[in-house]
């Protein structure tokens, strides 16, 4: 009896409760209802040890993608699949048996045997776990045709048949969006392909080898890489005709030019400056590489706020962040749990914040809201390539706009914040509107050579023609003893990628939850709009990429 009338009181306790944090939530504008401690609860979660790094088709990114399915389901979004919210990625893994690669040179009947690691890093071959590569080779610049910039490193060359010999990267003299464009190696492989090469030796441009020195290489080489695979069991991207890529460094490099027409120091210390014409180098080159191949698959985890306009709701706006890192890999100083806080725990917790805002709020924005965590994203922008091309959606619905989350780089409350893409397309403008009304103002791109908006999810969008806006903090931090830049340089110099990127570096939740209250401001300003967002005029991205004809 005495049990009973408790339990009716706490019932009553907990349904007066309820109604009160409902009717403080209702009614009040999305973005009021962030809270810093919320994401930080997403973050210490999702960056614990216990998570393993979340691998994407590892143990710990699956627990992960429960709690981001349950934290969906309690923010009352709708499952995008028929009963679920996750979407299956069908992958292939292919890693490099390291021992088991060789890289030899013929040359005038002497032979000269390249060590791995010292000499070359060998590639993964998604195609076969042995495989071998017996050619000539012939150095082609940067392997890049670009008529339309006056730069064609495959003239008057015969790729018919040979092993390619080419720097990474582009030349200094394009611009930001083409050097991108051009120094990708889906855009380079194609190419190569097209010429006829059968492999490649890629050598890091000085540029490069400045950013990622040969010994980080070596030391991430562990990392197995991926392909998604399609409904026929093929792996896409593999570009199986380009057999074998092996990277060599400066040092074995010189050893294919010697006796040719020109030493390799010269065309190195020219190839900044000047299109290094082509030519035929000497000797037999011999690859081979072991490769150990798994099918696996990994989770999105997809949730919908359906729109409330019976027209605008077949638009989609998608809000978007990696839930994937690099997992469990060689240790350094003792931790080999590549726990991945900033890169991109943090970026997830913003967007569950943002969803339990929104639902708070009872916000029912005119077109409708998609919530994505993707996989894979460190394998290659897979889990976002496969939700690009098929989204599941019903027929006739489609998306409009990415407003990706990735690394934001909070180290610190910072007064401006960094949109990247921001002047591609009407988004950028958004952008700016909604930073000004949380008291931000929009900071150039510190670094536009980096090209950073084509390094992550959003570039899946961008591909299939969809416009696309990254936020993220700014240099020019509020307590104006501390160094906003100074902090970012230091986390990509040591921590980017290593398992220091953990909370024990600084993150501040403040800044966090500011971010998310403009997400939500620039979510909710383009989701009511009465046109979609639209690329600018001429925007070199719509022409490599042209948006989709909509009905
Ligand atoms: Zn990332």
């Amino acid at each position: 009896m005495r049990t009973r009338f408790r339990r009716q009181r706490i019932a009553a306790i907990c349904i007066l409760l309820g109604t009160g944090v409902a009717a403080q939530g209702a009614g009040r504008e999305a973005w009021t209802q962030v809270r810093a401690d919320a994401i930080r609860s997403h973050v210490e979660f999702l960056a614990s040890d216990l998570l393993e790094g979340r691998a994407a088709a590892s143990r710990g990114y699956d627990i992960a993608a429960a709690y981001v399915a349950a934290e969906f389901r309690q923010c009352g979004l709708t499952p995008a699949g028929p009963d679920s919210y996750y979407q299956t990625v069908p992958l292939l893994e292919a890693t490099a048996v390291l021992p088991g690669s060789s890289a030899e040179l013929v040359v005038d009947g002497g032979a000269h045997s390249f060590e791995y690691s010292t000499d070359y890093l060998p590639s993964a071959d998604f195609m076969s776990a042995s495989s071998t590569l017996s050619a000539p080779m012939t150095f082609a610049g940067y392997g890049i045709a670009a008529p339309e910039l006056g730069h064609d490193d495959f003239a008057n060359l015969d790729l018919q048949g040979r092993i390619a010999v080419i720097f990474s990267g582009a030349p200094a003299n394009f611009p930001h969006n083409q050097r991108a464009y051009f120094s990708s190696s889906t855009t380079k492989y194609a190419s190569l392909i097209e010429h006829g090469a059968v492999g490649v030796v890629i050598i890091d441009s000085p540029q490069d080898a400045r950013r990622m020195p040969w010994e980080r290489s070596v030391a991430m080489s562990w990392t197995p890489q991926m392909r998604w695979v399609d409904q026929s069991g093929k792996a896409q991207q593999t570009f199986e005709q380009l057999k074998l890529r092996f990277r060599f460094n400066d040092e074995a490099a010189a050893r294919l030019f010697k006796g040719a027409e020109r030493e390799f120091d010269s065309v190195r210390s020219n190839i900044e400056a000047a299109t290094v014409p082509g030519f035929a180098l000497p000797g037999l080159l011999t690859l081979s590489a072991t490769t150990g191949l798994r099918r696996t698959e990994s989770v999105n985890v997809i949730a919908v706020l359906p729109g409330s306009d019976p027209k605008l709701k077949h638009e989609y706006i998608v809000i978007s962040a990696h839930l994937d890192h690099l997992g469990r890999g060689s240790a350094v100083n003792g931790d080999a749990i590549y726990n991945g806080a900033h890169d991109n725990a943090v970026g997830i917790g913003i967007m569950l914040e943002m969803a339990r805002a929104l639902n708070l709020s009872n916000a029912r924005p005119r077109r409708s809201l998609i919530f994505a965590a993707v996989t894979a994203e460190e394998k290659g922008l897979l889990g976002s390539d496969y939700f690009a091309k098929q989204p599941p959606l019903p027929d006739g619905d489609r998306l409009v706009a990415n407003i990706n989350m990735d690394m934001p780089m909070l180290f610190t409350n910072t007064v401006d914040l960094i949109a990247l893409g921001e002047e591609h397309s009407t988004l950028g403008a958004a952008a700016r509107s909604a930073a000004a009304s949380e008291g931000y103002r929009l900071s150039a791109d510190p670094a536009p050579e980096e090209v950073s908006f084509i390094r992550s999810d959003q570039f899946s969008f961008i591909r299939q023609g969809i416009p696309a806006i990254v936020l993220g903090a700014g240099e020019q931090a509020r307590d104006n003893r501390t160094d906003a830049a100074a902090l970012k340089r230091e986390y990509r110099a040591k921590h980017y990628h290593q398992p220091s990127d953990d909370l024990s570096l600084p993150m501040d939740f403040d800044a966090a939850a500011g971010l998310a209250r403009v997400d939500l401001r620039l979510v909710l300003d383009i989701a009511n709009a009465p046109t979609r967002p639209a690329w600018k005029q001429g925007d070199f991205f719509a022409g490599k990429f042209p948006p989709k004809a909509l009905p």
